[in-house]
């Protein structure tokens, strides 16, 4: 017999969608419940995000020490301790993992239950011996990795997000499949430690961002010793004791790894939920969900990864608020990806918010203005010996900007400002008055919005205007 729970919000999974929209309901007053099956924080707390930085923090430390040289330091012989690595993964966790904990939570006001839930009508759901009916449900419980249909990959042991932070050994040889974000991050991470790596994709790494920076990127990555298998289809895998044999379509040759690591996307979480009970249609990108991130059940929306939208952190918080926006505070909002950043945090890191190129091409923006600079041409780049990348933007023909992408040291930290620009349809005019500190990488953004000016700042009729006006001295 399950316990009778009234409420006013239920929401199913704790993890940066659901712990958003419980801390916005429960501090405005509501009756709020939050039920989560696994670890509180969800998958960017436990295998997303903050593992995969803290590894990559680690692998960065360890490149940076062995090119130290080029900067005029010697450092004796580097080692890689890959326990203590893993170690400092997960004092990264743990230091992170109060704000999402269940005491924070129940202070906060939030009945927490941590147990599986599931619909079991358009009202009600049930979990861990409970029944709850609320005003209203947020369905946020985020999606997992989509294994790719290759014979065999279900028999060997194969590794996702869920399971590479827990390795406590470095991989001797191992293959990722999938050159996405996550992949390629991993790739980078586990070679600098010490692994072979190989990545197979089966078209292009990082398909969907500005080419030559993904050139770029390729280059580094090859020069560091990873070997990528592009357009490459894997046709089966197989295990014998401690060895996975990975076969290639068309390739007489098989690589032979420790490991290997799946990251070919994501599928929303959605099996358990029971959502045909709830009337809550689906498919296999995620929930459908209106431009306010409401379900086919005007009583539920669907927030976070399992909505199908961009697969971030910062998305689902977003998400989050236009939930209390819509429902709490019913003042109509509707979703807006135009200014959303991404990064791909490898070294250098690749950042974007807004169009690229051909997207804008493709787009209303045929003929966009491009703008490109190079981190050669910016003294702390210079100065740290790091100036592997540069920043492309694209406006319109009046300075608005509809996207920009930099890659370099730091470029996550750079794309702040032309998220602003973006999400607040300013122009470049913005950035060409500002004071920027001197030698920062941030000039470069000053600088690219100058070049975007310079040519009518420095045409004919001005310097006639200088001209006429040095007379009058
Ligand atoms: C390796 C990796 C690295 C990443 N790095 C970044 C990054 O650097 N920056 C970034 O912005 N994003 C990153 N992401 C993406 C980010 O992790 C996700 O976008 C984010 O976690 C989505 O949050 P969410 O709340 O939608 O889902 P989740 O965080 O997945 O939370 C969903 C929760 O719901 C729970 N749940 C599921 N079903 C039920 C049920 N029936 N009952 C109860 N509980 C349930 C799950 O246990 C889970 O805790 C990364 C992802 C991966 C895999």
């Amino acid at each position: 017999m399950s316990e009778a729970v009234d409420c006013d919000v239920c929401i199913i999974g704790a993890g940066s969608a659901g712990l958003s929209a419980a801390s916005g309901a429960a501090q405005l007053g509501m009756r709020t419940v939050l039920f989560e099956r696994d670890a509180m924080g969800g998958d960017c707390l436990n295998y997303g995000c903050v593992p995969s930085k803290a590894l990559l923090a680690s692998a960065k430390a360890a490149a940076d020490a062995r090119g130290a040289a080029r900067l005029g330091v010697k450092a004796s012989e580097i080692a890689v301790d890959f326990k203590a690595v893993m170690s400092h993964v997960r004092r990264t966790i743990d230091a992170i993992s109060p704000k999402d904990s269940v005491e924070r939570f129940e202070r906060l006001g939030v009945r927490v239950i941590k147990a599986e839930a599931k619909f079991v009508g358009p009202r009600d759901v049930t979990g861990g011996g409970f029944r709850v009916q609320a005003r209203r449900f947020v369905i946020a419980t985020g999606s997992t990795v989509r294994m790719p249909p290759i014979p065999g990959l279900g028999d060997v042991g194969a590794l996702s997000n869920e399971t590479i932070f827990s390795l406590d050994r470095c991989p001797a040889h191992i293959v990722i499949l999938g050159g996405g974000a996550t992949g390629i991050e991993m790739a980078q991470a586990f070679r600098k430690l010490g692994a072979r790596v190989t990545l197979v994709e089966l078209e292009r790494i990082l398909g969907s961002e500005e080419p030559e920076f993904v050139d770029m990127l390729r280059r580094v990555l090859i020069g560091e010793g990873i070997e990528l298998r592009e357009g490459t289809r894997v046709a089966r895998v197989e295990r014998d004791a401690d060895v996975i044999t990975v076969m290639l379509d068309g390739q007489a040759e098989s690589l032979r790894a420790t490991h290997l690591l799946v990251a070919t996307g994501r599928k929303p979480r959605v099996e358990s939920l029971d959502l045909e009970q709830a009337g809550v249609a689906f498919d296999d990108k995620g929930i459908a969900v209106d431009a306010r991130l409401r379900t086919t059940n005007p009583r539920i929306y669907a927030l976070g990864d399992v909505a199908g939208g961009p697969l971030f952190t910062h998305v689902a918080g977003y998400h989050a608020g236009l939930f209390v926006r819509n429902a709490l505070f019913r003042l109509p909002s509707r979703v807006d990806y135009r200014a959303v950043p991404s990064v791909i945090y490898t070294d250098p890191e690749l950042a974007r918010v807004g169009l690229t190129e051909r997207e804008a091409k493709e787009g209303s923006d045929k003929d966009p203005h491009v703008l490109k600079l190079d981190f050669t041409d910016n003294d702390r780049a210079q100065a740290e010996g790091a100036t592997a990348g540069g920043i492309k933007v694209i406006a319109r023909k009046n300075g608005t900007v509809i996207g920009a992408s930099i890659m370099g040291r730091h470029a996550g930290e750079l794309i702040l400002p032309w998220t602003l620009l973006i999400a607040r349809k300013l122009s470049l005019r913005a950035l060409t008055d500002l004071l920027v500190p001197y030698p920062t990488l941030s000039e470069i953004s000053k600088a690219a919005a100058g070049a975007f000016y310079a040519p009518k700042l420095f045409s004919a009729w001005p310097r006639r205007v200088v001209r006429g006006l040095s007379f009058f001295s």
